[in-house]
């Protein structure tokens, strides 16, 4: 809308800086776009020799070409392992492109609330309880469905989880929640009994690329992002409520009713 702007700017004297801000956001804009091909671009260029380099990863390690040695099997259990976040890393930053592109249309359609939470902590029970903790689901009765993209909401609430599950410790409790929420929207939420976030985090958590100084679990600083431009999608928000040394509760909106489904994707 850059013209229109300017038309404004040339009738009436006094707003031609405002009508240079706008034109340096347009550039960033431009800029953000560049960005955002480039890095889809290389995500998906690295993505095919890396698959194969993984595979190739796998073969060694199920001694398809003979034994190994103890060191062996362990630098190449360590380039597996490396190469597969690589892999989660650029596939972060595909889905996360994507959706900040605004090419990712979402499929939506009237999704039931509690079977929702149920098959999540279904999925979710392996890891959780291989951690030591345990899931517990609370949905209120009186909800019955959101008008959702099922497959987008799935990966919002795994990054919650996963999230919840490595930041907390062993014998710890993870509650998987719903609620009704103002205006038609549900709340939905996860938490934990972790280590909370540092007050002065708290501001860059859903940031990219931001993960909480000290923090010795390995991720790219992605999960919380993605989770907030799909939330951000279904004209929903996402926030966390923390207390430092007690846990986490990461929350958020999403529409209920029967809005017709593309007309709002
Ligand atoms: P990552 O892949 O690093 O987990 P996220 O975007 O999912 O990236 O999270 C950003 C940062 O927020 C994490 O690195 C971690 O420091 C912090 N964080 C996220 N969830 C939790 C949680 N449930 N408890 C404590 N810290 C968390």
């Amino acid at each position: 809308y850059l013209p229109r702007i300017l038309a404004i700017g040339d009738s009436l004297t006094g707003f031609g800086g405002a009508a240079v801000i706008l034109q340096d956001v347009t550039k960033f804009r431009l800029l953000d776009d560049v960005k955002g091909n480039l890095v889809s671009t290389v995500s998906h260029e690295l993505k095919t020799p890396l698959t194969s380099l993984i595979m190739a990863v796998h073969m060694l390690l199920e001694e398809s070409f003979g034994p190994l040695t103890e060191k062996q099997r362990y630098l190449v259990e360590t380039s597996r392992d490396n190469a597969e976040r690589l892999l989660r890393i650029l596939n972060d930053l595909l889905d996360l492109s994507r959706l900040e592109g605004g090419a990712s249309r979402l499929n939506r359609r009237p999704v039931s609330v509690a079977p929702l939470l149920d098959d999540m902590a279904r999925e979710m029970t392996a890891i959780i309880e291989a951690a030591g903790q345990t899931i517990t689901v609370r949905a209120d009765a009186v909800l019955t469905e959101v008008n959702v993209d099922p497959e987008r909401v799935r990966h919002v609430f795994i990054n919650l989880l996963t999230n919840a599950s490595k930041y907390s410790g062993e014998g710890t409790e993870i509650t998987l929640y719903a609620e009704p929420a103002p205006d038609a929207f549900v709340r939905f939420g996860v938490r934990d009994q972790g280590p909370g976030i540092p007050p002065e985090s708290m501001g860059h958590i859903f940031d990219r690329f931001y993960r909480v100084p000290d923090q010795a679990k390995k991720g790219a600083g992605l999960g919380l992002t993605i989770a907030r431009e799909i939330v951000v999608a279904h004209g929903g928000s996402i926030a966390c409520a923390s207390n430092a040394g007690k846990g986490s509760d990461f929350y958020f909106l999403l529409p209920v009713g029967n809005v017709t489904a593309d007309a709002a994707g």
